[in-house]
């Protein structure tokens, strides 16, 4: 049997072999395995020298300076980190956030932790394609307002959000940007100086680095305060306590060089797959879009297949690995919030797939995925309409 074709990059993915190898140099006790915060001895400082490396990687890619990273689990706990230790670092300059409808549920859930701590949100909605317009968050702002947070790519539909202009509007009424940038590293430049980010959440294992580490930029900047979620030993200028994973951070700062290196050409790559994917399919009847690809990376596409049934096309694709937005509860299915929030009717939205594709997805993977979408459907449909 053939593995299946594996086209869920957007949730996972695989650690790069190059990034593997420098991980399990820091682990056993031939390697720099040793605690990164004892100073009195010579293994204590190579396990330093090792994160305060990746520490400069990962702040690389971002043209950041490298104290202005704070090692987190990963991106949700950055998501947490800067959203509550923002807003309760801040309690006294006002207590309104504003953010989106269609944010990963690391930013929903923890602003709606917000609220039940008296903070205010104003959730905004997007448009089709996914984006939040500048217009449409000035007319959110409020002399209250301390902090927005819109992430830069979307993990559903791949829209890119125009940071540039988000970031500006937000200085204007005296708030600060947070962006969860955990699907935009890697894919799209994120210059945090030029595009004006004051807080930006970054994981490892969307950008081919192991799961169970991410990072919180945050600008240094005497007016930006966090209050720390995670007390302890006072570790990351005691923004967050705990033993530094070394061989964790050392992965990550190899995947983050690595993304600074092969990000643009992998892109390239990915958008020749990507179009040779969406012509494999274009003659199929009722299939569309759900991703706007002039305004999204190159590697999500979501796609709606009408009049068939979500869940028997997931089962007559089981050679793809893929993913549906959609949510189990226990008595039903629910469509994907967020293509709900871009406005996809119902039944369109229990019939979208995402496909995601990444630097080791082949030309081969995307003629079988074509394929096996091609005949799925055709089965599907006539036995719906014999
Ligand atoms: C994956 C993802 C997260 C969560 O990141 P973890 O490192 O798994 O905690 C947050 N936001 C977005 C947009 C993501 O895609």
């Amino acid at each position: 049997m053939t593995s299946p074709v594996y086209l869920d990059y957007a949730a996972t993915t695989p650690v790069d072999p190059r990034v593997a190898d420098v991980m399990s140099r820091h682990l056993t006790l031939d390697g720099t395995f040793a605690n990164p915060a004892s100073r009195s001895h010579m293994p204590g400082w190579l396990a330093e020298q090792a994160v305060e490396s990746a520490r400069r990687q990962v702040a690389d890619l971002i043209n950041a300076d490298p104290r202005e990273i704070v090692w987190t689990s990963g991106a949700t706990e950055a998501d947490n980190l800067a959203i509550l230790g923002y807003l309760r670092g801040n309690r006294e300059r006002g207590r309104h956030m504003v953010t989106s409808i269609i944010e990963h549920k690391a930013v929903i859930d923890t602003a709606e932790a917000a609220e039940k701590e008296g903070f205010e949100v104003s959730w905004l909605t997007p448009g089709a394609d996914g984006r939040i317009t500048p217009q449409q968050l000035a007319d959110a702002m409020r002399p209250d307002t301390v902090l927005v947070s819109l992430m830069a790519v979307n993990n559903e539909l791949g829209s890119i959000h125009d940071l540039a202009a988000l970031s500006q509007v937000a200085h204007e009424h005296g708030a600060v940007l947070h962006v969860d940038a955990a699907q935009g590293s890697g894919r799209i430049s994120l210059d945090v100086e030029a595009l004006g980010i004051d807080l930006m959440s970054l994981s490892g294992h969307k950008v081919y680095g192991p799961k169970g580490i991410g990072a919180l930029y945050v600008k240094r900047s005497p007016d930006l305060r966090i209050e720390a979620l995670i007390h302890g030993g006072g570790h990351e200028r005691g923004m967050r306590s705990g033993t530094l994973p070394t061989h964790q951070i050392a992965g990550m700062g190899e995947a983050f060089a690595l993304a600074a290196q092969h990000g643009e050409e992998d892109q390239a790559r990915i958008t020749a797959l990507r179009d040779q994917l969406l012509s494999t399919i274009a003659d199929i009847d009722g299939v569309c879009c759900n991703t706007d690809i002039q305004v999204s990376v190159p590697n999500i596409l979501n796609l709606g297949f009408d009049g068939v049934d979500g869940e028997s096309l997931l089962m007559a694709l089981r050679d793809i690995a893929l993913s549906t937005g959609s949510a189990c509860n226990s008595a039903s299915v629910e469509p994907s919030y967020v293509l709900k929030g871009i406005g996809v009717p119902r039944r369109l939205a229990l019939s979208s797939l995402r496909l995601s594709l990444g630097r080791f997805t082949t030309q081969d993977d995307i003629e079988r995925a074509g394929q096996a979408l091609r005949h799925a459907l055709t089965g599907l449909r006539e036995r719906a309409a014999p």
